[in-house]
């Protein structure tokens, strides 16, 4: 009865670290591989991972955020080329990115590992906050609030919420041991606008085409087969827009928009083999950020009365509720309180 009991408090959907850390491994073009990360509902996210196989090495596009995944993602690399990994790019600082950047270290010690300035930056100030140490710290509090039903300030939770904690709490549990096999690893080489790698005749180049989702978000350009790993500045299906640069990401996809490409790997969700999807983003981007504009004299609550993006919502999410719930929580509260802020204040000083 009491195991019974504690099964029914058990959300269905809580995701084990099997499930958290899967990904489908796909051709992209000849001598370009990706790791198309699982799409799940938990916050606990793994970015995808590009593998572009050169005449003398290769460079790899993201390490992923769990380091078992990671191990599995280095063992198909193997399968695919005896060649080894001459660089790694981390495209932005979301530890679901570059948490794997040390297994890749340890496979290959002569890596060098590239970024932005404002991407290191972000992984040696700002990574830390969200990685798994803090999260080990969070969960008795989180654990209490599962208990109870009540933050430590007192806050009741709904019901709604409180399986929420719940389900991160076992989906924790089943992640967070892998994720403390990691060590805190930031990129040794940087730029500014541009970096062209030559892997023998196969050239990469790596571009920082302006603050979007990160101050400091690159992408990874293979001009001979036309494939783009766009980072997070693409994420499929519903962008995700917490600390964005709003107006700024608005013009950076103009220019993202302008490189020929014939297939984009997004940061999260699968290939896309054309550019309807990064150009309904930007058309999003460019109505949060003008109604932005015309609003910024109303408070961040009236002027969310007055927002009208449903036609771009159904659009994105045709009315599926999953995706109206996540266009909401990643798109409408962040998204839009950052478009406001930047109307009100101009230009926001980076946070990377
Ligand atoms: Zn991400």
């Amino acid at each position: 009865m009491r195991l019974l009991l504690l099964l029914l408090a058990l959300p269905v959907s809580a995701e084990t670290l099997e499930t958290l850390s899967a990904f489908e491994t796909v051709q992209v073009a000849r001598g370009v591989h990706a790791f198309i990360g699982k799409q799940t509902e938990s916050p606990l996210v793994s970015g995808n991972s590009v593998v572009i196989i050169g005449d003398d090495g290769v460079l790899v596009v993201d390490t992923g955020h769990f380091p078992s995944g990671t191990r599995r993602m280095i063992a198909q690399l193997r399968k695919l080329t005896p060649l080894p990994v001459r660089y790694v790019v981390n495209t932005h600082w979301h530890p679901d990115h570059n948490t794997g950047n040390s297994l890749y270290a340890e496979a290959f010690p002569q890596a060098v590992f590239i970024s932005t300035t404002a991407t290191r930056e972000g992984i040696e100030t700002e990574a830390p906050k969200y990685g798994p140490e803090t999260l080990q710290q969070q969960l008795p509090a989180l654990r209490e609030a599962a208990r109870t039903g009540k933050t430590r300030k007192g806050v009741q939770l709904s019901e709604t919420q409180r399986a929420t904690v719940t389900q991160f709490l076992a989906e924790s549990d089943s992640a967070l041991p892998d994720m403390l096999q990691s060590r805190h690893l930031a990129p040794s080489l940087t730029f500014e606008k541009e970096l062209t790698v030559f892997l023998g005749k196969r050239e990469v180049r790596i571009l920082f085409l302006g603050r979007a989702n990160t101050a400091g978000d690159a992408v990874v350009y293979v001009p001979d087969v036309k494939v783009l790993a766009a980072g997070d500045l693409v994420v499929h299906p519903v962008p995700y827009m917490y600390g964005s640069y709003m107006s700024e990401w608005a013009k950076t996809m103009d220019a993202l928009l302008r490189l020929d490409a014939a297939v984009i790997v997004p940061g999260h969700g699968p290939l896309l083999r054309d550019k309807t999807y990064p150009l309904l983003v930007k058309r999003l981007l460019e109505s949060l950020t003008t109604q932005a504009a015309s609003l910024r004299n109303e408070t961040l609550e009236d002027a969310r009365k007055k927002l009208d993006v449903k036609a771009l919502r159904d659009e994105l999410t045709k009315g599926d509720a999953q995706l109206n719930r996540d266009f909401d929580s990643s798109v409408l509260e962040p998204g839009f309180a950052r478009a406001l802020r930047e109307a009100k204040e101009g230009p926001l000083k980076d946070e990377n």
